[in-house]
């Protein structure tokens, strides 16, 4: 039953402005014409090629990394100040997730044609990008999407979500949430494997990231790394989240107040076109206890250049699971604010450097 995704409204149309396949980015990329860089960074664990698109100056790195740089006592030896900031977008991580895969793909048609899917232009957005250099991985695991049937979670049950996005243990169960968490890699325990994995099983969120099992991990942690980023929004669904912000821990108080600026950024303008985004996070205390705040790729990120590395979880719409119940097209305007705040913040914060 749950496999064909017939228990809900699988058959919830999907309107032509909302592309997340993997043949979507393909013809995205090859027809990128705009693009200031665009490469095949790398190939997923199925050999699957990982897209990758840039717009605006690249950074000149310095002669440390980023490690090196703060022991140094100056951040300018790994990327000198008073160049053009970058963000790094990155979408489907977790492929079931396709919310954000929509959104990149209408900001790649606003910033070729200048106007998104739908045919509408964003003069905010087209604005703030002017001041960036924005690198989008619209699909940083293929794998995953490959598997994902449903264009997008809008419409669906809980269970079905759960099927799509962390599939099930090998005696046909749902594996759920967190409860998937507990075996890793999980190939070789799954009858369907979800969405959270590469064709290895690996879920990127969760890898060694001192010794990465997936080469899209080390992928994510080289291009940011590579491009010096100073903002990365790795974009997530989260059921029938408001469009939260989350707070990483491991990374410095500056990040923390960083997200929690940009989130009120968020609120502000979402308020002003009825949408309303989840309540800025508090900074979060030091980790400690028996099982402290897992270090994931958002921290790890953090680690390698100094980006606020942020996860939003956005608004999902499953239908039996209480909580907003957002339209494709609220879901998509709700990341084009996020990324419009984002390009403005960046832009202010290089300024006062
Ligand atoms: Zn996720």
């Amino acid at each position: 039953m749950l496999k064909n995704g017939n228990e809900g409204s699988f058959d919830v149309e999907v309107p032509s402005f909302w592309k997340t396949s993997l043949f979507d980015v393909e013809y995205a990329y090859e027809h990128a014409e705009k693009a200031t860089d665009k490469c095949i960074f790398g190939y997923s664990a199925g050999g699957r090629p990982i897209y990758m698109l840039a717009y605006g100056p690249k950074k000149a790195r310095g002669l440390a990394n980023y490690s090196s740089a703060l022991g140094a006592h100056d951040r300018t030896c790994y990327a000198a100040s008073g160049q053009t900031p970058t963000v790094v977008i990155i979408g489907a991580e977790h492929a079931a997730e396709t919310e954000g895969v929509a959104a990149i793909m209408n900001l790649i048609s606003l910033l070729e044609s200048g106007v998104d899917l739908a045919g509408n232009t964003d003069e905010v957005l087209l604005n703030a990008v002017r001041n960036v250099r924005v690198v989008l991985l619209p699909i940083a695991n293929p794998d995953g999407r490959a598997r994902i049937v449903p264009e997008a979670m809008v419409g669906l049950t809980g269970k079905e979500l759960r099927y799509w996005a962390q599939g099930t243990w090998s005696d046909g169960s749902l594996c759920g949430w967190p409860e998937c968490k507990r075996v890793h890699p999980v190939l070789g325990r799954t009858e369907f494997l979800g969405g959270y994995y590469n064709d290895d099983g690996i879920n990127v969120m969760h890898d060694n990231f001192f010794h990465p099992m997936a080469n899209e991990t080390q992928l994510i942690l080289d291009l940011c790394e590579d491009e010096a980023a100073d903002f990365v929004l790795h974009l997530h669904g989260g059921s029938n989240s408001m469009g939260d912000l989350l707070q990483p821990y491991y990374v410095t108080r500056e990040v923390n107040q960083s997200i929690y600026d940009l989130s009120a950024r968020c609120v502000h303008t979402g308020e002003r076109e009825g949408l309303e985004f989840g309540t800025p996070r508090a900074l979060p205390e030091v980790a400690k206890g028996e099982n402290p705040p897992t270090f994931n790729l958002v921290c790890a990120v953090h680690h390698v250049c100094g980006a606020v590395s942020v996860c939003y979880e956005s608004n999902e719409c499953v239908i039996d699971e209480p909580g907003r119940h957002l339209t494709h097209a609220q879901i998509v305007r709700m990341h084009m604010i996020l990324f419009a705040e984002c390009f403005a913040f960046a832009a202010e914060k290089e300024n006062k450097k």
